[in-house]
Parts: C-alpha cells; sequence; structure tokens
C-alpha cells in the first residue's frame, strides 16, 4: 500500500531541499489544477511505496493567499497519511504559528526542526523532547542540506502514517473553549472526529470558504454567532484575532522552556539601527536619500564611466590602453570585412544594424550590474524587508499593503519577478492592483533609457536617474488611491505582519551571485531578442523608397523614406503633444514593447536627434510608465488568469504615462515660456480628471463584497 506524505511549513523553511533529498530525481513537476503555484510530487528513492508531496510554504492555514488555499485544500481534502511539518530552527516563534494549526487536522504530524546547523552555529538549544511533549508529536533535528536526520524524520513519518492523527495539546481560553464545543455539537458532530476541531476553530473565526464547505442550515448559523459573539464579548476582541493572539501565547509559553538563544546581542545591535532607519520621521528621508545614492552611482558616476568605456571606446571608435590606441568593435568588424571583401550590404548590416544595435544595449550592462550590486546588499543585509515596513504604514492610509512594496523592490531587478512575487499577496484586489503598478518602477532593462537620457542631454545630471525611480513610487502612489476610489478595488487591505530579520552583513559571494543571476539575462537578451529586434530595424530602414523613387533595397537611405519611416511618420504624430514628435523616438518606444533596452537599441541603430531636453524627459517618463515589455505582459496574463485583466492593466498604464508626460511636458514649455495652447489645454483637462480621481469621494466599504471573482 501507497503512503501519501505531504511536507509542510513556512517558505523558505527548506521543504525543498528536504523533497529533493527524499526523492533524488524521481520526481514530477507540474502546476495545482488551475493556478499557477507549482505542484511538486516524488516518490522516496529506494521505497517505491512511498509518495512525498512539496506543498506551496505558507504561515498559516487562512485563506489569504493562492497558497494557502492551495496547501489548505490539499491537506484538509486529500488528508495525506502523514504529515512533516518543516520548522525553521532559526525562526521557532513564527514556523511554530502554523504547527499549531497543522496539528488539529486529525492527520498524523512530525515536526522536523531544519536548519538545526545554522541554529547550533549560533549556539542556541532547542529541547526536542520537550518541545514534542508540549506539542503532542514527534520532533526531529534536521538539516536538510547536509542530510542530517533526513531518514530519521522519514522513517517516524511513516511510522506515524500507519497510527492515528496527532491530537492536539494546545487548550484555548475557557470562553473560547466553551464556544468550540457547542460549534462541535451543533455543527460538526457527524464529521470524523480528528477533523471535528479543525473545523469548529474554522467556524469560530467566521472562516467564509468553512462556512461553504460545512452548509450549515440558518438556524444552527444563528445559534452558533451567539456563542461567538458571547467569546468576543468576554474576551473583547474579534474572534478571529482571539484564536491568533491565543495561539502565540501558547507558543511563546512553549518556547520560553524549550529555546535557549545563546546571544541576544545581534538582535540588540539590530533593534539600535531599527530605531534610526525605520523612525517615523527619518524613515523616509533615509529610503529616499539610499536610492538617490544608488541610482546616483549606478547611473551617474561609477556604472556612468564604465557605459562610456563601453560605449565610446569599445562598440564606438576606439579606447586608449597604456598609450596605445585600440580601435573598438565596429572599426575592427569593418576592417576585417573589409579584408574578406564582404559586400557592402551585409557589411552595412553586421556593423550598423548588429554591433549598432546590441552594442549600444551592452554598452549599459555595467551600470545593470552595479544597479544589482546595490540592490543585492540592500537585500542582503535586511533593509529591503524594513522598506517594506515603512511602506506600509504610509501604504495603510491609502488601503495599499506593504506587501505590495516587496513586489516593487523585486521589480526594480526584473518585472517579471516582481509580478510573480505578488502570489503572497492575501487579497485578490490588493494583488490585481500590485500586478497593476509592479511595473512603474524602473526595471533593469530601463536603466539604459534613463542612463542615455541623462547622460546624452542632461549632460549627466545627477538628479535625473533617481527623479526616475521615485516618479515611479509617485505613479505607484497616485495608482493606488485612484484604484482605491473605485468600486473593484475599494476595501481595506489585508494587515501585514512580517518579521525583520536582524541586520547582517551579506557575503561577497552572495552578492556576486545574485548579481549575475539577475544580470546574465540580460546578456542573454542582447544576444537573442536584442539581436533580432536590430536586424529588423535596420532591415526596415533599409528598404523603402529611397528619393520618393521605387521601392527598393538601400541601407542609409533617409529614414522618413523608409518602411520604418513610413510607420513612424503614421505613429509619431500621437506622441506630439508629448513632445517627441520625431520618427526615432516614436519606433524606439513602439520597440520598448519588444525589451527595454531595445529603446536604446534603436538609436544605436537609426541615429538619435532633435529632442530638446525637456521633450526627452517626457520621452523617458512614457517609456518608464508605459505598457512593459511582451515578457512582462505575459506575467501579467499568467498571474491574472484573465485576458481582459490583463488588457485593463496595460491600458491603465499607457494611459497614465501618457497623462504624466503630457502634463510634466506642457507644463515645461509654460516654464520656457513657449505656450502651446491646443497642448496646454489638451493637459489641463487631464490634470483636471486626474485631479478629480484623486480627490473624489470613494466607493465604500460595502462595495467589498462585490466583484470578488476573476
Ligand atoms: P522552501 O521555500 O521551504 O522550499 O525552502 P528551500 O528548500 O528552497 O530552502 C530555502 C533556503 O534554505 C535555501 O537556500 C536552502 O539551501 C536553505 N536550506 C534548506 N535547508 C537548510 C539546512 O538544513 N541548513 C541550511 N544552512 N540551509 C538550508
Ligand atoms: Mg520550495
Amino acid at each position: 500500500m501507497t503512503i501519501r506524505i505531504a511536507l509542510a511549513g513556512n517558505p523558505n523553511c527548506g521543504k525543498t531541499t528536504l523533497f529533493n533529498r527524499l526523492t533524488g530525481s524521481t520526481q514530477f513537476v507540474g502546476n495545482w489544477p488551475g493556478v499557477t503555484i507549482e505542484k511538486k510530487e516524488g516518490r522516496v528513492k529506494g521505497f517505491d511505496d512511498l509518495i512525498v508531496t512539496d506543498l506551496p510554504g505558507i504561515y498559516s492555514l487562512s485563506p489569504y493567499s493562492l497558497e494557502e488555499v492551495v496547501t489548505r485544500n490539499y491537506i484538509v481534502k486529500e488528508r495525506p497519511d502523514a504529515m512533516i511539518d518543516v520548522v525553521d530552527g532559526t525562526n521557532l516563534e513564527r514556523n511554530l504559528y502554523l504547527t499549531t494549526q497543522l496539528t488539529e487536522l486529525g492527520i498524523p504530524v512530525v515536526i522536523a526542526i531544519n536548519m538545526i546547523d545554522v541554529v547550533e552555529k549560533r549556539g542556541d538549544v532547542i529541547n526536542i523532547e520537550e518541545l514534542g511533549e508540549r506539542i503532542g508529536c514527534k520532533v526531529i533535528r534536521i538539516s536538510a542540506l547536509n542530510g542530517e536526520g533526513v531518514s530519521e524524520v522519514l522513517a517516524a513519518a511513516v511510522e506515524a502514517a500507519k497510527g492515528p492523527g496527532t491530537i492536539p495539546h494546545h487548550i484555548f481560553s475557557g470562553g473560547v473553549e466553551h464556544a468550540l464545543a457547542h460549534i462541535e455539537e451543533a455543527a460538526v458532530h457527524n464529521m470524523p472526529e480528528g477533523q471535528q476541531r479543525w473545523y469548529a476553530v474554522k467556524i469560530f473565526e467566521r472562516d467564509e470558504k468553512i462556512y461553504d464547505d460545512v452548509r450549515l442550515s440558518d438556524d444552527v448559523k444563528a445559534h452558533i454567532e451567539s456563542d461567538i459573539v458571547a467569546a468576543e464579548k468576554e474576551l473583547g476582541d474579534d474572534s478571529a484575532s482571539i484564536i491568533t493572539n491565543e495561539r502565540y501565547n501558547y507558543i511563546e509559553s512553549i518556547t520560553k522552556v524549550c529555546y535557549r538563544r545563546k546571544s541576544a546581542q545581534r538582535r540588540s545591535i539590530s533593534a539600535k539601527i531599527d530605531k534610526v532607519l525605520t523612525n517615523r520621521i527619518l524613515a523616509l528621508p533615509i529610503f529616499a536619500a539610499v536610492m538617490f545614492i544608488v541610482y546616483y552611482v549606478s547611473v551617474t558616476t561609477v556604472g556612468a564611466w564604465v557605459t562610456d568605456f563601453m560605449n565610446d571606446g569599445l562598440f564606438g571608435d576606439g579606447f586608449n590602453l597604456f598609450g596605445a590606441w585600440i580601435p573598438g568593435v565596429p572599426v575592427l568588424a569593418e576592417r576585417a570585412l573589409d579584408a574578406i571583401g564582404c559586400a557592402g550590404w551585409l557589411k552595412a548590416l553586421l556593423v550598423d544594424g548588429i554591433i549598432g544595435g546590441v552594442g549600444a544595449v551592452l554598452g549599459f550592462v555595467p551600470q545593470m550590474f552595479v544597479l544589482f550590486i546595490f540592490l543585492a546588499f540592500l537585500e542582503g543585509c535586511g533593509y529591503v524587508a524594513r522598506i517594506a515596513f515603512i511602506m506600509d504604514r504610509i501604504f495603510k492610509r491609502f488601503g495599499l499593503s506593504g506587501k505590495s512594496f516587496i513586489s516593487i523592490l523585486v521589480g526594480t531587478g526584473c518585472g517579471v519577478p516582481g509580478i510573480m512575487a505578488s502570489r503572497t499577496i492575501e487579497n485578490e484586489r490588493d494583488r490585481r492592483m500590485t500586478i497593476i503598478t509592479t511595473t512603474f518602477i524602473p526595471c533593469g532593462a530601463k536603466l539604459p533609457i534613463i542612463a542615455l537620457v541623462a547622460s546624452a542631454l542632461f549632460g549627466g545630471a545627477s538628479w535625473v536617474a533617481p527623479s526616475a525611480y521615485f516618479l515611479g513610487v509617485f505613479a505607484i502612489g497616485i495608482s493606488g488611491i485612484i484604484l482605491k476610489k473605485t468600486k473593484i478595488f475599494a476595501g481595506e487591505s489585508a494587515p501585514f505582519v512580517m518579521e525583520l530579520p536582524d541586520y547582517h552583513m551579506p557575503t561577497a559571494g552572495n552578492i556576486l551571485h545574485s548579481m549575475w543571476e539577475r544580470g546574465w539575462s540580460f546578456i542573454r537578451k542582447a544576444g537573442t531578442v536584442i539581436l533580432l529586434a536590430s536586424v529588423i530595424i535596420w532591415g526596415g530602414s533599409s528598404l523603402g523608397w529611397p528619393d520618393g523613387g521605387p521601392f527598393a533595397f538601400k541601407p542609409g537611405m533617409e529614414l522618413p523614406d523608409s518602411i520604418i519611416g513610413h510607420f513612424g511618420n503614421v505613429v509619431r504624430w500621437v506622441f506630439a503633444p508629448l513632445g517627441f514628435n520625431n520618427i526615432q523616438a516614436a519606433i524606439a518606444t513602439v520597440m520598448g514593447l519588444v525589451a527595454k533596452e531595445e529603446v536604446v537599441g534603436v538609436f544605436g541603430v537609426l541615429d538619435f536627434n532633435g529632442l530638446s531636453p525637456l521633450a526627452a524627459y517626457s520621452f523617458l517618463i512614457f517609456n518608464l510608465l508605459c505598457a512593459p515589455c511582451f515578457a512582462a505582459i505575459g506575467a501579467i496574463r499568467r498571474e491574472m488568469n484573465s485576458a481582459k485583466w490583463t488588457l485593463f492593466a496595460v491600458a491603465y498604464q499607457t494611459v497614465l504615462a501618457y497623462a504624466f508626460a503630457l502634463i510634466i511636458y506642457q507644463s515645461g514649455l509654460l516654464f520656457c515660456g513657449e505656450v502651446n495652447v491646443a497642448g496646454l489645454i489638451f493637459a489641463l483637462f487631464v490634470l483636471a480628471s486626474g485631479i478629480y480621481l484623486l480627490v473624489r469621494r470613494g466607493a465604500g466599504k460595502q462595495a467589498d463584497h462585490g466583484m470578488a471573482g476573476r
């Protein structure tokens, strides 16, 4: 007979590592029916009758996030024969919260205290015998990483699977237990005994999905409700909070006895640093200063030196090294191609098209790498978690959650994982809103556009690059306010609980690894997507009707005569009110859909000229905020699981980008004393509409239950 064992635990507690260790290579990866959450199952190496499942990581069995729903449905409906509750031993308190719930399900549970290698290295001590006694199940120390205890925990799980379900040892306070007993009696008495408690607790918490499952009569519901209300009155809190608090109190009482931390020193240092960094008044200016430095250094100073070398030297005419002049790649390529007698058109394709386009993008890679080093450092040292915490405090007022900011910070590297990071957001409305706004933040691929505009048109002015970042944050804030006032997005955001990790110095290896992981995908893209796009742009600018004559192939023809020129001429009027009424800029904007770096790639193939700094800044703003690249749109499509929502997201982003660029360009003109009456009226109209959307009275909370479905 096959025994099914599920691995459950918080995110990052080491489930997948343990899973891989148990299954070796005999695993099957898929998706859960209907949702894009990874499903992993596999046979245990050497035991054909043991199947393990790696469940999505969760903090609790509440029905808030997709992960929680998937995991909970799996456990409650499929009922594995046993569960291994993987607990991160370095984060005992937070992890045991889930444990208290898992043990109530009537399924045999074995606790694996993982990361024991780290716990021991720190000199902390966990008394597993005492812990097991208090919780009511077997506890085993393991290190999924080096294999310690893995076979013991497997044996214990198999043994437990043969026995009855774990009986929870935790007793809630009198008032709660009284209500629970009534609920068990009235609502769930015909369920198997082991499962009654969990259902009763969930009913007590007024978990809507459970109410759907157990289908109570109105009579019973009213009866139960009065029990719950009585308990709430007695304990002075709402029922769900009562349960949460009592679980935490229980855990505290356990860890006090079973867990001894060697040194509280690091903790206290972190607390001291946090007094400043998360201070109510200082937090925001510090965050702004940090991001200013990050962008200033990566775009304007260090990054720019290297990029100048790459653009003017390596991919330009050449550079000086130890007093010797070394020609750049295009020059060398041209010489080599001449030497082998290459046809003129092919030479133009290779040098102007491919080296020009790909080189223009590659030239900015060093800047991306510098940015990624900063991001890796901020993440690794623990500051990013603080930013989410600080932002939560501010965003809460607009009904947004700090969790949205995690997506946004991930999106600073690349929008695709940023959009995927929204999965941790509990409620569907906030999740959608985060997906829609995440790509406002400049991703790595937008960095070249920022750098190009900053250096080519503003002489490397220090404010340009950071302003792009803060504009993105601003767009997100504005969107939050506007969207929250619509019926579809109205409602309180879920509370944000997050344990702030202690500060520590990340290792150089980790930083470099993270930088490389992010950066490599851009280099790869340069060799594939950007290369192809450059060929297309070059081809489109070499085919056309030179000098008004018949259709012909002629590299280097006047741009307006070419196919691309004709196309650009049709499109560019759309951007006229934004100031970049110019073929190159129009084409670049359209090609930005393929990949944002390609905006710069286009200028590598077609020469860039004719924009005033103001128009260039407007161009920058539009390209930063408008519809993201196809890869990110694809991610939006997958995460939204709806074509309609995807369309809405892209349309919203583009309209907002247009509005921002329009208002900034037209008001900028006003300052320069060059008023364009029609444009100004248009901008004022858009500004007024925007202000209306911002300050109007929002849809009330009654809209809370509307439009919940996909
Ligand atoms: P999951 O999110 O629960 O699937 O966690 P993973 O298996 O992906 O592990 C998260 C991180 O913890 C990875 O970097 C692992 O290498 C690391 N990890 C997992 N188990 C151990 C362990 O026993 N000791 C140490 N030091 N690291 C571990
Ligand atoms: Mg995993």
